[in-house]
């Protein structure tokens, strides 16, 4: 099995970008996801001005996916987010939902032994999750730091990207050019202090590709949903770009009117908050799988 060394890092998702490692439809491959930090915060003493921001949200790729051409589909399927033994986690000055009330960094390491996280004598099972993961963006989009995320997927910071899940992505660029990182033991819908359960990680992936179909934005399948992740500048933008798209799959999939996917979306889709702390914000519109199928959503695309 190929595994994709975490020292080849990219920090914006663009176009033209360089694959490092090419793959076929169907392998299982292991990528060395680098935590956030790129691992620069060791201790709690460090002072948090003092990082180097240029080396923040580094994702590992890009992955060369054969035969992925714009206009298809590339299916991620996560096997396994194994995390290392601690992790970061910190407030940082004027960030996250209560900016105005963060008036200090903090830096705190978290340990983490037989699958669970301890904080202050809380003891959390974690609940590893991948928050950057993207693709090329489609030339008319231009380029997208890692720290922002978008149609091409890059840090949507969704607890629903997760082992067991499948992720869904639209091909812009030949190959697709795959690139993840920033994965989180553990974080809450929202990410409200800025910071998940921050990691090193080893992802453990099986790449398909479905030909000729795509989607405006990601989604994400997991054992009970199939959520659309969109993102805005605000929660308002977020929410209407993802239960736009909902709407639109379940009056295709299900072959209803308008007006009575509408009415069937009111009454099963979850509407989620995904992330309200990066440059833009993420939410979700998850459809039950007893409602329509992630198969028969695309089966309809
Ligand atoms: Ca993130
Ligand atoms: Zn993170």
């Amino acid at each position: 099995m190929k595994t994709i060394s975490g020292s080849r890092v990219i920090y914006n998702f663009t176009h033209g970008m360089e694959p490092i490692e090419t793959i076929i439809p169907g392998e299982v491959i292991k990528v060395e996801s680098n935590d956030c930090f790129f691992q620069q915060i060791a201790r709690e003493d460090q002072v948090m001005t003092e990082i180097d921001y240029g080396r923040l949200n580094p994702a590992t790729g890009p992955i060369y996916v054969e035969g992925a051409e714009p206009g298809d589909l590339l299916k991620v399927k996560i096997l396994d987010i194994a995390v290392a033994g601690k992790g970061v986690a910190a407030t940082v000055t004027k960030e996250g939902v209560l900016g105005d009330q963060a008036t200090r960094s903090k830096i705190r390491i978290i340990d983490i032994e037989d699958g669970y996280a301890t904080f202050e004598g809380v003891r959390i099972p974690i609940e590893p999750m991948i928050g950057v993961i993207g693709v090329a963006p489609a030339q008319k989009d231009g380029q997208w730091p890692t720290a922002t995320p978008w149609k091409h997927g890059g840090n949507m910071d969704t607890t629903d990207i997760k082992k067991g899940s499948t992720l869904y992505l639209p091909v812009n660029q030949e190959g697709a050019l795959l690139a993840l990182g920033d994965c989180h033991a553990l974080m809450g819908d929202g990410e409200i202090c800025f910071t998940g359960l921050e990691v090193p990680a080893v992802v453990t992936i099986e790449t398909g590709l479905i030909k000729g179909k795509t989607v405006e934005w990601p989604l994400v399948e997991t054992d009970e949903y199939t959520a659309v992740i969109a993102s805005g500048n605000n929660l308002d933008e977020a929410l209407y770009a993802a239960t736009s798209e909902a709407v639109k799959y379940m009056m295709r999939g299900l072959k209803l009117t308008w007006e009575d996917a509408y009415i069937l979306a009111s009454l099963s889709v979850d509407l989620k908050i995904s992330q309200v702390v990066d440059p833009k914000k993420t939410a979700r519109a998850a459809i039950p799988k007893n409602v329509l199928t992630a198969g028969k959503i695309i089966e309809s695309l």
